[in-house]
């Protein structure tokens, strides 16, 4: 079976340490993160997750990636996974039993707590809480759409989340998946050392991070500002908050107003 991840109803196992194959290399690490996809694309996962640091986890055993492909449920000789609008229209909708089967198929003898999202424009919008909430659970499920989409007796039988990586139209779930599944990764503790980068990153505290500036330390006329030279600790956290409050006044009104408001609340 090894060496055969497409038969049908089977999840990939693949057994050599090829970049793609990194995914699948342990599969069913006990207690370990699991992001589970499901997709008409298989082939690309882990994509850029197997890059740099969520790539190293990833072979580290940090967390883990099972894809279930979609296609191996499609109906008859073609597999077909699709099928016109009901009610006419432009383009394809991928079909309730083939996605039953393949959500049946991914669900079966789960345990934990794995949230079940469909990637959707039409979704609540991604966010850091959001991560930090999938962060916290033992994985989460994907479904990613094609085409038009998918049946929506599907979403409503399994009552399946729908969540957004952003206002605009994608072709498919695939890089919203990676995009939500990066976001999260880096969060567990396992993964990324430095805990404290987090704590101050954009969208932590409500703010939008500050500046940042290296060697050289004058580079096309240009300096770093004196304060991040003088090796004065107090000094260089007022100006890294100081700025950090006027990127966010200035780019989003939005977080400012919620940010000023907690701090009314709070103090
Ligand atoms: N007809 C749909 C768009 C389909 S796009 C509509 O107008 O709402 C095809 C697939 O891409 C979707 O099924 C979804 O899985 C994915 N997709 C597109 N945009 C997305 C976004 N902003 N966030 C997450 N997934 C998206």
């Amino acid at each position: 079976m090894t060496d055969n991840p497409r038969s049908h109803g089977r999840k990939s196992i693949t057994v050599s340490l090829k970049p793609r194959e990194l995914m699948t290399h342990n599969p069913r690490l006990a207690g370990v993160w699991t992001a589970r996809i499901i997709t008409l694309f298989p082939d690309a996962f882990p994509g850029v997750l197997g890059e740099s640091l969520t790539g190293k986890a990833l072979k580290d055993g940090k967390w883990q990636i099972e894809t279930t492909d979609l296609r191996q449920f499609g109906e008859g000789k073609h597999r077909n996974v699709d099928d016109t609008p009901a009610g006419g229209g432009a383009g394809m909708v991928l079909r309730p039993d083939v996605l039953g089967r393949a959500i049946d198929h991914t669900l079966h003898g789960t345990r934990g707590n794995l949230p079940l999202v469909y990637l959707s424009p039409r979704g609540r919008r991604f966010d850091q809480k959001m991560a930090r909430a999938w962060s916290e659970c033992d994985g989460v499920t994907m479904l990613c759409g094609r085409f038009e989409g998918v049946d929506q007796r599907v979403l409503d039988h399994y009552n399946i989340q729908e969540v957004s990586l952003g206002d605009f139209v994608l072709t498919g779930g695939e890089i919203a998946a990676q995009a939500m599944i990066d976001a999260t990764v880096r969060l567990l503790p396992s993964v990324l050392g430095n805990a404290a980068s987090i704590e101050d990153e954009s969208h932590s505290g409500g703010l939008l991070e500050h500046p940042h500036y290296t060697r050289p330390a004058e580079w096309m006329g240009r300096e770093i500002p004196e304060v991040l030279m003088s090796g004065h600790h107090g000094r260089i956290a007022d100006w890294r908050q100081a700025m950090s409050e006027d990127i966010t006044r200035q780019r989003r009104p939005d977080l400012w107003e919620a940010y000023q408001a907690r701090k009314r609340k709070d103090g």
